[in-house]
């Protein structure tokens, strides 16, 4: 920036540099006479002398007469200008050659002067040059301001005269834009600023045109693109204004603006993952809740039915706990894809946190629909999921509720989808259940079932009740199965699907089994002093139970101080505890075996493993689930289930029973299947210890039971 010249207003320090003494009085008394001494004059005769003078600095302007004994012509007026730029210079005696004269003020000085007309014209032309001067390097100072803050601000600014011409661009514009200001100015407006709305791709409005049609600011144009001279976009936010002229005419338009990628990018983010759940990447329940009540809405005018699914991870959590949760996070992300293959695109799947899902089914045209969707998911779950070089068996539970009848809004919908999801799980786990009004009521039961449990075992009130196994070829009790019941104070014997479940849930289950272990092997000891032949008991271990890391410190223990023989203690385990986790099943397994005790596999059927899947497992024997005994005779595809298991079964050398045998036909048919033993009311019911001692003192005798 050049320097800047402090004026001395009061008494303006003029330097004449005239060589003729008479023309310089001349115009010492012309000034003193036309302000009385208000300019302080200064005179030289030679340039030289007045290059000095004006080096040490404090003249306000120069009277200067072109022909001097060093200098000549407007070489004089060059040389001078160049040494003071900032200092005004008026050229004398013009009249002897004006086109000189004017020349030099075509180079620089700021006027010149008649000889005839000095003593009227002289002050004031030093005046008028002397103030113009000050405006000029005010205005100069003013400027470079204004372009030192306009290239120093973030936002980019572009100036256009009233026709839209580009006039002005700072740094941050001529980036964005890609255009340089000497490129930019004097192009249009739109060539050079090229916006376009960034969903219709459609050209924006022109913010200048605007701002000076309307004469006012014009704000922000939503989503609107700048597309950069090299074809690169960026989102913006813009505003444009007129600019005045002093009479308040506009004269053009100043628009500011700024890159919001960043930001919007940003704010695109966040509304994701405020809607998302971060481990599978769906919806989470805010978002779900917006999908429903949207789909609430159409349902109504359309009058249909929409359907919500609630879905919950059976034994989730072990697999999490004993595997870890990134395991665990891999295994809800593989379920998440299934079940957004099972479902149609239309439909919302989401998270809601835990081993829960909740499934929105917005098309479906009947509930039974949704019956359709609940069998499809449950059975994409049951193929093994590939994770971490192990292949996860899970399964679930799901519930279902229906709009209009069963919720008008999102919560309800949910929380009664919820519900039944609870009946399904006490059901026996992977399959579905309908909401049901009365279900509600059960919820509260179940509250209080679960308050009372904590002190259940404390208070002594869990017993074990004891089933026959039988030979079915001649009829002896070759084993027992211990059951456990609750006699519960208010609400008298619970079977065990009215409180395992519960236990299960909240934990309670491993105490619960480990007196179980300990009561039934006492038993068997007892029986065994009291002179009984020697019987191998059956527990049954749930999934929770057997992960639980004491379980075969447990038993170890338990064997000991009872006393009871491990070839007498045989554990049942359900299907689903062995397909969980095969490797970690399979130590566990081993070990049991190598202390001798038997192992069985419950409920055989009713999950999916195959009895190939099964030969990794150290098994001696398998239980076929009642639910094929039941049908044996009423459904031929069951009874040749049940034969192909026996067949296999034994081809395997397991020991093959049948549960729940209630009448004399399932046992005929067992038996020319070649079955070895049964278990079942036909035989016994469980019974209290004294009388199933009573039993094996006076062997067998059917019942029929209907
Ligand atoms: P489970 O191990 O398959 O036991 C057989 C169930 O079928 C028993 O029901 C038994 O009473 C019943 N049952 C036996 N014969 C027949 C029959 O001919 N017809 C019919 N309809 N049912 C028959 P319960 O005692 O209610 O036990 C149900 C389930 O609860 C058991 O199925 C077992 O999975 C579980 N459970 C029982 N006791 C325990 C225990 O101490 N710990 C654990 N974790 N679970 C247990
Ligand atoms: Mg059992
Ligand atoms: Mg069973």
């Amino acid at each position: 920036m050049r320097g800047v010249v402090t004026t001395n207003i009061l008494s303006p320090k003029i330097l004449l540099i005239e060589n003729d003494p008479t023309a310089a009085n001349e115009i010492r008394a012309a000034l003193a006479l036309a302000s009385s001494g208000f300019f302080e004059v200064e005179w030289v005769r030679q340039l030289s002398e007045g290059l000095a003078r004006l080096t040490k600095g404090g003249i306000d302007a120069v009277l200067l007469e072109l022909s001097l004994p060093d200098s000549h012509g407007i070489e004089t007026f060059d040389k001078l200008f160049s040494t003071a730029p900032e200092v005004p210079i008026l050229i004398l005696g013009g009249s002897y050659n004006e086109a000189l004269a004017k020349e030099a003020v075509g180079r620089g000085a700021q006027d010149y002067l008649l000889p005839g007309h000095l003593n009227y014209s002289l002050p004031r032309a030093l005046r008028n040059a002397i103030e113009r001067k000050a405006v000029e390097d005010a205005l100069y100072v003013e400027k470079e301001r204004a372009v030192v803050t306009l290239n120093s601000i973030g936002d980019a600014v572009l100036c256009t005269d009233i026709s839209g011409i580009v006039t002005y661009l700072n740094l941050v514009a001529e980036t964005m834009t890609g255009w340089t200001r000497e490129e930019a100015i004097g192009k249009p407006l739109a060539e050079v600023f090229r916006i376009i709305d960034g969903l219709t791709r459609q050209a924006a409005r022109d913010p200048m045109e605007m701002a000076v049609e309307q004469n006012r600011t014009v704000g922000l144009t939503v989503n609107c693109v700048l597309i950069r001279r090299d074809g690169f976009e960026s989102a913006i936010e813009d505003s444009a204004a007129p600019i005045h002229d002093r009479a308040g005419r506009v004269t053009g338009a100043v628009i500011v603006f700024h890159d919001v990628s960043a930001s919007r990018a940003m704010s695109v983010k966040m509304t994701h993952s405020a809607e998302h759940d971060v481990v599978t990447n769906l919806p989470n329940r805010l978002l779900l809740n917006d999908r429903i009540t949207q789909s609430i809405a159409l349902a109504r005018r359309q009058n249909r039915p929409i359907a919500v699914i609630f879905l919950d991870l059976d034994r989730f959590k072990y697999i999490n706990d004993s595997l870890g949760h990134a395991i665990g996070d891999q295994l809800l992300q593989s379920v998440s894809k299934r079940l957004l293959a099972s479902v149609r695109s239309s439909d919302t799947v989401s998270r809601q946190g835990g081993d829960e899902f909740v499934i929105l089914l917005s098309g479906i045209t009947h509930p039974g629909d949704a019956a359709t969707s609940a069998r499809k998911i449950l059975l994409s779950l049951t193929a093994p999921h590939s994770i971490g070089g192990r292949d996860l068996h899970i399964d679930g539970s799901i519930g279902i509720s229906v709009y209009p009848e069963d919720g008008q809004d999102p919560e309800t919908l949910i929380k009664n989808a919820d519900t039944a999801m609870y009946h399904a799980k006490e059901r026996g786990r992977n399959n579905f259940q309908f909401f049901k009004a009365e279900m509600n009521l059960k919820v509260v039961e179940r509250q209080s079932v679960e308050g009372s449990l904590h002190q259940a075992l404390e208070r002594g009130e869990f017993l074990l009740h004891y089933q026959p196994k039988i030979n079915l070829d001649t009829g002896a009790i070759t084993g027992v199965e211990a059951l456990i019941r609750w006699q519960q104070p208010d609400r008298g014997l619970l079977s065990p699907s009215q409180f395992v479940p519960i236990a299960e849930d909240c934990g309670l289950i491993v105490q619960i089994g480990r007196w179980v272990l300990r009561e039934a092997c006492r038993q068997a000891c007892a029986w065994q002093n009291a002179g009984l032949p020697p019987l191998p008991i059956a527990v049954n271990v749930s999934a929770v139970e057997f992960r639980d890391k004491g379980f075969v410190y447990g038993v170890q223990a338990i064997l000991r101080e009872t006393g009871l023989e491990a070839r007498y203690l045989e554990l049942e385990l359900t299907e689903s505890v062995l397909m969980e986790d095969a490797e970690a099943t399979v130590s566990v397994l081993q070990e049991l075996k190598m202390m001798g005790v038997h192992l069985a596999v419950d409920d055989f059927g009713t999950g999916y493993s195959s009895l190939s899947y099964l030969r990794q497992f150290p098994i001696d024997v398998l239980k076929i689930d009642q639910s094929f005994v039941h049908q044996i005779t009423a459904d031929p595809d069951d009874s040749s289930i049940v034969s192909a298991i026996i067949h296999m079964g034994k081809s395997l050398k397991y020991l093959v029973i049948a549960e729940g045998i209630e009448t004399r036909e399932q046992r005929t048919y067992l038996q020319t299947q070649l079955c070895a033993e049964g278990q079942g009311y036909l035989f016994s019911r469980p019974l209290a210890a004294a009388q199933f001692a009573h039993l094996l003192q006076m062997g067998i005798r059917e019942t029929v039971v209907h």
